[in-house]
């Protein structure tokens, strides 16, 4: 997608995106330094805003010492440059004592400069009694236009002083041009806001001003940053969006139909999952959905009968799974349905060999019927005949922009998300955009709940007995390590020193998968757990997502401490999808933290995804939910996810409202960029 001309315009004229260099006294190491804190230009150091702001009480100079940072009044009485390896030494007084002011490598000039000579001086500082003697280390100067004793942190970096930085921001602040208003006055006057740079400046006000005027000047940039969002998601989307499709029409007895071929009489939550994704494509708009349900909740037969449809009427449908063990999978229980009903079924990986790959994109673009595959399928060589339906599995595994780089291989593409991570709404919007979310809650019958056991690392022996006997009854367990190799640094068991330990328990039983493996080898692994040659699979969380073996009803997470809830959870989900009664076992290496601990519990108190959801987002924010950074889910420095949900349902209905706004093109500049960190892909 190439960047508007527009935006280009916009880009060149907004003078807040000068680099930092324009600044006096910002040479090429400062900006280097600015770099590492993603502070480029102008506009970045303006939005770099306090983490805290505390306010500092004045300490007249009486002991007890205050066992915090304090403000003091010095008088500055004698400079002592430190010689040979000494600190610098300045001599003060504060109320009736004197004191110390200690300084190791610092300018002589500056601190000169800073505490001129029989003057007094406001600084913060830490006093201390070092031999005897009242001392504070390395007190920083309160800037003489600051009235009030409010501090205010800021994240920084080595050998970038707060005070530094600050001050460079306050200049960066003074120079930014105007920002010419894109939300409505009425909105403002609604909500109390304030324009984008008085809320910048009450952010970083040195003054006291009031909780309700942060608060207030903290939602209206957390507004603009997810109004930012939502935009990016339908920029991608923009295509479809206004478009409409015909609708699918096929026979009459086509559910019925296809019904009859399924292995397993649908849930309800499946079944009225079908129909509302049918209903919605019914109504000329794409189906644009995200399937949403639990590890084990049976969403791929949701997904075939939607894909199923279409091909029925015409259309190819298309799945697109983020491993190869999993589009495998999926092509072993979708092709006998598919078979059944007649339709084709083509798969194409990166793994094919050169005459399979051309024969499948021969297929592709000849044949309508149901394409399963990778990464493989968004590629640039793979070409359609009339694609109408992409399904992705465990979609949070894929970039906004792969996504669109798939459904736009069609005309107008009805499109559904399947995801095992059950997240809580507010990120779901986020990540999604406009998305319906359909939900599945209940499990498949038949199904035992699965006890959670928390077992330290202590009572090894005791496990690795348990196990022997669940093994003898032909059962199979997952043993998952958090590392693959070694690790000193860590001090975590890796995957291959605690399967070459378990071989000694149970030989020629344990089967060892990582992702360094190649995906022939990893294959090899699965198939012989999958045969139950294999009873013990030692892994890394390479098995995490979507894996199926029924007859594995024992995982041992190993340092469970170390996990997040939602990939425990997601990992526990990986038994229990037989008769048989599962267990999971969360070894832990003590003493536990408090959040690990909190984590356990939560573990041992539900099955249930959705409050699990919840509670994770509590605990760790939303950054670490899915796991990694490339989760999609974008870099929000105002936006809290957990707190500002009714914000973002505002910001939505904006974006579509506001679509065509030549104005919030300049938001797009200021707030988007780091959230396009997978546009390149499309360029
Ligand atoms: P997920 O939602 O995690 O992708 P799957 O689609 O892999 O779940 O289904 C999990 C297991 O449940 C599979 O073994 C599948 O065959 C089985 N299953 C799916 N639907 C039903 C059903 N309606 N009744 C019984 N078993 C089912
Ligand atoms: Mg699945």
């Amino acid at each position: 997608m190439k960047k508007n001309d527009t935006a280009n315009m916009v880009e060149l004229s907004y003078r807040g995106m000068e680099p930092v260099t324009s600044l006096s006294g910002v040479g090429p190491h400062l900006a280097a330094q600015l770099e590492k804190l993603n502070i480029k230009t102008l506009l970045d150091l303006s939005l770099h805003v306090p983490s805290r702001r505390e306010a500092i009480e004045l300490w007249p100079g009486r002991i007890p010492l205050p066992e915090k940072t304090v403000a003091m009044q010095l008088f500055i009485l004698q400079h002592r440059p430190g010689k040979r390896g000494y600190p610098y030494k300045i001599q003060a007084r504060i109320g009736t004592q004197n004191i110390d002011l200690i300084f190791y490598h610092a300018y002589p000039q500056t601190l000169a400069r800073q505490f001129p000579l029989d003057q007094c001086v406001m600084a913060w500082g830490k006093p201390d009694f070092k031999r005897g003697q009242l001392q504070v280390v390395h007190p920083e100067p309160i800037p003489a236009d600051q009235h009030s004793l409010v501090r205010l942190i800021y994240p920084t970096t080595e050998g970038l002083s707060v005070p530094r930085l600050q001050r460079l921001i306050k200049s960066a602040l003074a120079q930014l041009p105007d920002i010419e208003e894109w939300l409505p006055p009425q909105m403002l006057m609604n909500e109390g806001w304030q324009d984008v740079r008085t809320s910048l400046n009450h952010l970083h006000a040195t003054d006291e001003v009031s909780e309700n005027l942060l608060e207030q000047a903290r939602r209206r940039l957390a507004f603009d940053e997810m109004l930012a969002h939502q935009r990016r998601l339908l920029r991608f989307r923009s295509l479809d969006i206004s478009a409409s499709v015909q609708a699918p029409v096929c026979p009459k007895d086509f559910l019925p139909k296809i019904l009859k071929v399924l292995p397993f009489t649908l849930t309800d939550d499946q079944f009225s999952a079908v129909e509302k994704c049918l209903e919605r494509a019914k109504t000329g708009k794409p189906l644009s959905c995200l399937l949403q349900g639990d590890v084990g909740s049976g969403k791929t037969l949701v997904a075939f009968c939607v894909m199923a449809y279409m091909v029925m009427h015409g259309w190819q449908s298309c799945l697109m799974a983020p491993t190869d063990i999993l589009a495998k999978q999926h092509e072993a229980t979708i092709a006998p349905l598919a078979n059944a009903l007649g339709l084709p079924l083509m798969y194409l990986s990166g793994r094919l060999g050169s005459k399979q790959r051309r024969d499948a994109l021969n297929a592709i673009s000849e044949q309508v019927g149901i394409v399963i595959g990778t990464h493989a399928l968004f590629q640039d060589d793979v070409a359609f005949k009339a694609l109408g339906c992409v399904v992705i599995d465990e979609q949070h595994r894929f970039g906004v922009a792969q996504r669109a780089a798939l459904t736009q291989k069609g005309k107008c593409v009805h499109f559904m998300a399947m995801t095992a991570t059950p997240i809580p709404r507010t990120l779901a919007m986020t990540l999604y955009g406009d998305l319906d979310v359909i939900k599945i809650r209940e499990k498949p019958k038949g199904r035992l709940p699965i006890e959670t056991i928390a077992t330290s690392i202590r009572r090894l022996d005791d496990l690795c007995q348990g196990l022997k006997r669940i093994l003898s009854r032909g059962e199979q367990a997952f043993w998952i390590c958090p590392v693959i190799e070694e690790d000193s640094e860590l001090g975590l068991m890796s995957a291959v020193a605690r399967a070459k330990m378990l071989e000694q328990h149970y030989p020629g039983l344990v089967g060892l998968v990582h992702g360094q493996l190649s995906s022939d080898e990893k294959d090899q692994v699965m198939a012989s757990f999958a045969n139950g040659d294999c009873k013990v699979l030692v892994a890394t969380t390479v098995v995490e997502v979507g894996v199926n073996i029924p007859q594995a009803s024992v995982m041992v997470v190993e340092h469970a401490e170390r996990f997040g809830l939602a990939q425990l959870h997601q990992l526990r989900g990986r038994v229990g999808r037989s008769h048989v009664k599962s267990r999971c076992v969360l070894l832990y290496y003590p003493p536990l933290g408090e959040v690990a601990r909190e984590r356990i519990a939560v573990l041992r108190d539900t099955e249930d995804g959705f409050l699990i959801a919840e509670e994770d987002l509590k605990l760790r924010g939303a950054g670490d939910l899915v796991g990694t950074r490339q989760s999609g889910i974008p870099f929000f420095r105002f936006a809290n996810l957990v707190t500002d949900s009714d914000l973002l349902v505002d910001a939505q209905k904006f974006a579509r409202m506001s679509w065509d706004d030549e104005k919030l093109r300049l938001l797009d500049l200021i707030f988007s960029e780091r959230q396009d960190v997978d546009d390149h892909l499309l360029s």
